[in-house]
């Protein structure tokens, strides 16, 4: 198996190598650059010393006595022999008129020596490195006199050439340190950085997996695909805490709304047989009454359970809108004509492709709540309308409306605005849940304006295909 680093590890030793690299990079190419204009200068400065001495041996001549001032020929040719040029002049009789080698051989084999092995220990230079130039001695264009020059060529580094070269060499190589120092703590600082934040949401990952939602990541990151990484952590650990307190949520709420008529129905029927109640008509009827009523909510259960599962199967077929309002409405006749409501359906929608069965559910849930919540002489109103991509249903009543607190949580299951009162009208919660998850599988979107006392309007929009 591949061995794995941790990101820290990981950017640091990137870092660090990009760094060294880069810095040896700079000093081999810097050290030539540097070596190469050096020797050229060097050069340079030779030649300038070999013509300023060959100017300076022909200011010694005297032309009125056709003779030469060998004082000062000797001290020009000493100087450049301690400068390292080891000179000989001859007149045009080919006299000596001064000789290092022959006034100080020693000297001249000592500095020689010396040289040589200077740039030989730098691996400057060979062995043999040393040439002999002749120039010749002019006075108004007549040859006076022949210089040679023996230098080691074409350049040769003085003691102090070589302490300049390695003074440069040691400041570019702290500078080259220093940087690599610099590179190596900037990386581990920010692989520090990144590393803990990373860590931390794998963390909390961690802790979300065994259960606890309750944690937020409060940490703050100036690097926008960690922020929002936790930011999408938080937001999961939110939303399936919800996901959880609705489970648990449901479970309770689940045993609690079939407790109620199941006692209602045992007592009954106890007291019956303990022949403290006689069974009549009425009370049969009213203990069927309650055996109804759990069978509705198992099967609102049942259906909110496959609409709730997401593998619910829409059959899709173009359906009139405003036809299947009107026959849904009709199942709630008896009810209208009770109350004394006046109903409308106006507008038109044909062909909206949609499961016909589910969305008369919609329907259905709609309108009974209208007319559950709506007094007695009362209005609803239904109106259908399209736009260019969708179509729009809404059902508006002047009945008793949602309070403010309830609104936001009338769409979730077992949720019932004024208890009391919602019990009363034999709702269980579960119609408007049921709306949502019918409404969301045909990818439309359902909400609600509601003010109490004022009457409610709920709106569907259920898509249109392009
Ligand atoms: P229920 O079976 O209790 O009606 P629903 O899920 O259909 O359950 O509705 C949830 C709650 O929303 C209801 O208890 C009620 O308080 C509120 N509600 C729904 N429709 C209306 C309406 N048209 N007017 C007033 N309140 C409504």
């Amino acid at each position: 198996m591949k061995r794995k680093y941790s990101l820290k590890t990981q950017l640091s030793l990137n870092i660090a190598a990009v760094a060294l690299l880069t810095v040896a990079l700079i000093s081999v190419v810097s050290n030539v650059l540097i070596n190469r204009q050096f020797r050229d200068y060097i050069s340079k400065r030779h030649q300038q010393r070999i013509e300023s001495i060959i100017s300076d041996l022909n200011q010694q001549y005297d032309p009125k006595t056709d003779a030469w001032d060998e004082g000062f020929l000797h001290a020009i040719g000493m100087r450049a022999l301690y400068d390292g040029y080891i000179i000989k002049i001859y007149d045009i009789r080919n006299e000596r008129l001064w000789d290092a080698e022959f006034h100080d051989m020693k000297t001249c084999s000592q500095i020689m020596e010396d040289i040589s092995q200077r740039m030989r220990e730098r691996s400057l230079g060979n062995d043999d490195g040393f040439t002999v130039k002749n120039y010749d001695l002019e006075w108004r264009g007549r040859t006076i006199a022949y210089v040679s020059v023996s230098y080691f060529s074409p350049y040769f580094y003085s003691d102090e050439d070589f302490r300049f070269l390695d003074s440069l060499n040691a400041i570019l190589a702290g500078i080259g340190a220093f940087s690599l120092l610099l590179a190596i703590t900037a990386g581990w600082i920010l692989s520090r950085h990144m590393s803990s934040p990373i860590r931390h949401t794998a963390e909390i990952a961690k802790q979300m997996s065994g259960g606890s939602y309750s944690i937020t990541m409060e940490e703050k990151t100036n690097i926008l695909e960690l922020d929002e990484l936790m930011t999408s952590i938080n937001q999961l650990a939110n939303s399936l805490g919800k996901q959880e307190n609705l489970r648990k949520q449901l479970t309770a709420d689940v045993a609690h709304e079939l407790r109620t008529p199941l006692a209602n129905v045992a007592t009954h029927i106890e007291a019956m047989l303990d022949g403290v109640w006689e069974p009549t008509p009425e009370r049969l009827s009213g203990i069927y009454e309650e055996i109804e009523r759990i069978g509705r909510l198992v099967s609102d259960l049942e259906n909110l359970a496959k609409v709730e599962s997401g593998n619910l199967k829409l059959n899709k077929t173009p359906v009139d809108l405003s036809e299947l309002a009107e026959k849904t409405l009709r199942s709630f006749e008896a009810e209208i004509i009770k109350k004394n409501l006046t109903v409308s359906v106006e507008g038109n929608c044909q062909n909206i492709p949609s499961d016909r069965n589910r969305i008369q559910q919609v329907l259905t849930n709609l309108f009974s709540n209208a007319v559950k919540y709506t007094r007695t002489d009362g209005t609803i109103r239904v109106a259908i309308s399209e736009t260019g991509n969708s179509a729009i249903l809404t059902v508006e009543d002047d009945g008793v409306g949602i309070t403010r607190d309830d609104l936001p949580f009338i769409f979730e299951r077992f949720y019932r605005g004024d208890k009391s009162r919602s019990r009363l009208s034999g709702g269980s919660g579960i119609g408007l849940a049921m709306v949502k998850s019918i409404v969301t599988a045909h990818g439309g979107e359902v909400d609600v304006e509601s003010y109490p006392d004022r009457g409610s309007c709920f709106r569907v929009i259920l898509p249109k295909p392009s």
